[in-house]
């Protein structure tokens, strides 16, 4: 994994404009099929093998399952749409009073002040508010304005092949017929030969989409493994050990996810109001309203 980004990191730096052309498609084409493809499996292939389609728990894995997708690409999108770059800033806001003057920083690429903890981003070419990181997978940079749908996109994308991973285990407890065909029934049993009469389509069709919920699963694992500690101590991606801006889970919490804190978790749709502009940062120490 850490592989992946640091290559990625090193290729974006070289050809920042040929990387946002290829990698941006390729990575939201990732998630679009990858999203349709796990949603069709479990829906018409793996749900089906353990509730009954007539009944009522079938129908309330369909409920859960639009809920999550629902999530996960309402917040994907809302990501992409939401712009967290200074260009966002009201024109009065675009320049420092003379008390901030000192805390804002020259971006020799912008060729502007930009408030403090905003960084430029030479993939969208432009300092983002409270720069995260640029992420791929929604096409867009992390800052202060999208910082909230990112979390609950990468959440969700979490919660959906957490769920997707339990039905195989629920699967594989309660259907025996479908049992032999997961290899770790045969790894379990004492590292018993597989036969190869056992080796038809449906056993490898079982394996694989197990292992790739695995694969899916752990990706976002990953990331929210990153941004937990961002959100606990109000730090950033690049910026884990500055801990000046930490005002404590719950307030750090309301900076982030805006004023209806938690309540985002229901709906990208749901309006939450950020406490303020992105520019005026309390610190620690100091607890003032400027940096
Ligand atoms: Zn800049
Ligand atoms: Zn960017």
């Amino acid at each position: 994994m850490c592989f992946i980004m640091v290559g990625c990191k090193y290729i974006a730096d070289i050809y920042p404009m040929q990387f946002v052309m290829t990698a941006h498609p390729c990575a939201v084409g990732l998630v679009l099929v990858g999203t349709a493809f796990f949603l069709w499996v479990e829906m018409f292939f793996v749900v089906p093998m353990i509730f009954d389609t007539e009944g009522v728990m079938y129908k309330l894995a369909w409920l859960v399952a639009i809920f999550v997708v629902y999530n996960l690409l309402g917040n994907m999108l809302a990501c992409h749409r939401t712009d967290s770059s200074v260009k966002t800033l009201p024109e009065d806001r675009k320049i420092p009073s003379e008390e901030e003057k000192p805390l804002w920083n020259y971006c020799d690429y912008c060729q502007m002040l930009v408030p403090p903890r905003a960084w430029h981003c030479k993939l969208c070419n432009v300092c983002i508010l409270r720069r995260d990181h640029h992420c791929i997978f929604t096409a867009s940079c992390i800052g202060h304005n999208n910082y909230r749908y990112f979390f609950w996109f990468t959440s969700y994308m979490m919660i959906g092949t957490f769920l997707a991973l339990a039905t195989h285990f629920l699967l594989f407890i309660v259907n025996e017929k479908v049992r032999k065909y997961y290899l770790i029934f045969h790894i379990s049993r004492f590292f018993k030969q597989v036969n190869l009469q056992e080796l038809n389509p449906m056993f490898i069709w079982m394996n694989l989409i197990f292992v790739l919920n695995v694969y899916a699963f752990t990706f976002p694992l990953v990331m929210i493994a990153y941004q937990i500690p961002t959100l606990y101590l109000n730090t950033t991606f690049y910026t884990q050990t500055d801990l000046r801006y930490n005002q404590g889970l719950r307030e750090n919490f309301k900076l982030i996810m805006g004023s209806r804190g938690l309540w985002t978790f229901l709906s990208p749709t749901i309006k939450s109001p950020l406490i303020h502009d992105g520019t005026q940062w309390k610190t620690k120490k100091s607890d003032v309203t400027i940096c």
